[in-house]
């Protein structure tokens, strides 16, 4: 079986996988706060993810892998969202899960096995946040419970490599009088009369951000499982936090073993912000006309754990390099039976290794000659860079083009001999406008007539030369 080697965040360096149990590998991740639509940066964790989930799946089996990631639909952000757009938030955090779905299953994404929402599980928060009082690690004042970050001060900021007094140093926020520890963090917060809130042994109110993955994790994986991951943004507080409350209320357990954490996104080297005007969401990129396919081949080309920079011309890259690859499959491939292949070893090896995407896409890049066809097909699609049935749809509407041409070839040159004969050329002009409008490109040499589709090649637009 193939050994796995991933960076483990919590020891700073690189493991070999061993699960718990090998017959269901638990994985979780933290989802987004849905009250807008997914930015760049909010994809990357949600591909880096996808790719260790399918290849966990390869080694393990399909049916021995449990992904968990949440849809954080309870938060301050969702309530001023609702309250600047008259909307009710639930309708708000509907739309925008849907929204969600559909925007990370074009980047090739397939759905984790749960997908659970904050406020679906309010009453295993209480239940947490009771247990953790009770234990000691928490405190109600003023109507909010914290958690009491001295009851744990040995472990407190193990994964982020700190001390609480550094933190409390390096602290900004500002310090609410009711905490015994200026680091302490909400567990509960009360609710005022236009605020969402549930009914709690310390008041109408509602969770913290942190506890809800808390909840999630062991309502679904249980109190030990194998891996955590998300954006290096969320190591601290939100990790930490997790890892303090998860591991206090289930001492019996060590919550998650491996930590995993992808850099951030950049925008053509500089950090995406609305300020700097270079924000937007993956659905600006697709309405532009860039598919969620050349998004994700952008995105593999550089290791999670490196910061990822977006730019125009990777994604023109990316562009070309899908164009040749469904050519050649188009040309010499046979995907029925490219689909009984098992992934490329060499391919699996560079994946096994901490998710060496980079290096996954150069033994894909190898496949380049007419018999590697099939070969490359079915490491495009163990990749997720398409669907099998994206691949097929692609192929299809490329050999139709092709087809077509075929029959423009002859119109084309019996257009030729005839203005050759009447001296007017203009219906050979207009065929070769159409052409390069479609963006085919025209090779016309003294008895030949050379028609290929291009990049961007549209066969729709040749419907008036049919
Ligand atoms: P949020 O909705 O802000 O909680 O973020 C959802 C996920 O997106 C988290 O795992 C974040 O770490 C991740 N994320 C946010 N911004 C970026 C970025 N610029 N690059 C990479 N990941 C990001
Ligand atoms: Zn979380």
């Amino acid at each position: 079986m193939t050994t796995i080697r991933l960076y483990n965040t919590r020891t700073r360096r690189k493991e070999g996988f061993a699960p718990l149990d090998p017959d269901n590998v638990r994985m979780y991740v933290c989802g987004p706060t849905v009250y807008d639509r997914a930015h760049l940066g909010n994809a990357r964790p949600v591909v880096v993810f996808d790719v260790l989930y399918r290849l966990l799946r390869h080694v393990y089996g399909e049916g021995h892998v449990t992904y968990v990631r949440n849809f954080t639909d309870v938060d301050d952000k969702i309530n001023a969202r609702a309250k600047e757009s008259g909307r009710a938030i639930g309708e708000i955090t509907a739309e925008t899960t849907q929204w969600f779905l559909e925007d990370m299953g074009e980047l090739g994404a397939l759905e984790p096995d749960y997908m659970p929402r904050a406020t679906q599980y309010i009453p295993q928060m209480v239940a947490m946040i009771e247990d953790l009082i009770a234990k000691g690690h928490a405190y109600e004042a003023e109507g909010h419970v914290l958690f009491a970050v001295d009851s744990w001060r040995e472990n407190y900021g193990a994964l982020s490599g700190r001390t609480v007094d550094d933190m409390i140093a390096g602290a900004r926020v500002e310090v609410a009088p009711y905490k015994r520890n200026p680091m302490d963090f909400v567990l509960w917060k009360p609710s005022d009369a236009d605020q969402p809130g549930w009914d709690s042994p310390w008041g109408r109110g509602r969770p913290g951000w942190h506890i809800e993955c808390s909840a999630m994790a062991y309502e679904l994986l249980g109190e030990s499982f194998d891996i955590h991951g998300g954006g290096n943004d969320l190591m601290f507080p939100h990790h930490e936090n997790e890892i303090a409350q998860s591991c206090c209320a289930h001492p019996e357990g060590d919550f998650a073993r491996v930590w995993m954490h992808n850099e951030m996104l950049q925008v053509e080297g500089k950090k995406m912000s609305k300020s700097l005007g270079n924000f937007f969401t993956v659905r600006d990129l697709l309405d532009q006309g860039i598919p969620g396919e050349v998004i994700r081949f952008v995105f593999l080309s550089t290791h999670y754990r490196k910061p990822m920079d977006w730019t125009a011309e990777k994604a023109i890259d990316a562009k070309a390099r899908l164009f040749g690859f469904v050519e050649l499959i188009s040309m010499y491939g046979d995907l029925l039976e490219a689909m009984k292949l098992d992934p490329e070893p060499a391919l699996i090896d560079a994946l096994a290794d901490d998710l060496n995407t980079h290096a996954a896409l150069e033994c894909v890049g190898k496949m380049n000659s007419s018999s590697d066809a099939n070969r490359l097909a079915r490491n495009l699609v163990f990749l997720g860079v398409y669907s099998g049935p994206e691949l097929e749809s692609r192929v299809n509407e490329y050999r139709q083009g092709v087809e077509t041409l075929r029959n423009i070839v002859t119109l084309l040159q019996s257009a030729r001999e005839k203005a050759k004969k009447n001296k007017d050329f203009s219906e050979v002009d207009r065929i070769k406008d159409i052409l390069s409008a479609a963006n085919v490109s025209v090779r016309m040499s003294k008895d030949d007539v050379d028609l290929r589709p291009e990049i961007d090649f549209d066969p729709a637009k040749l419907e008036a030369l049919k």
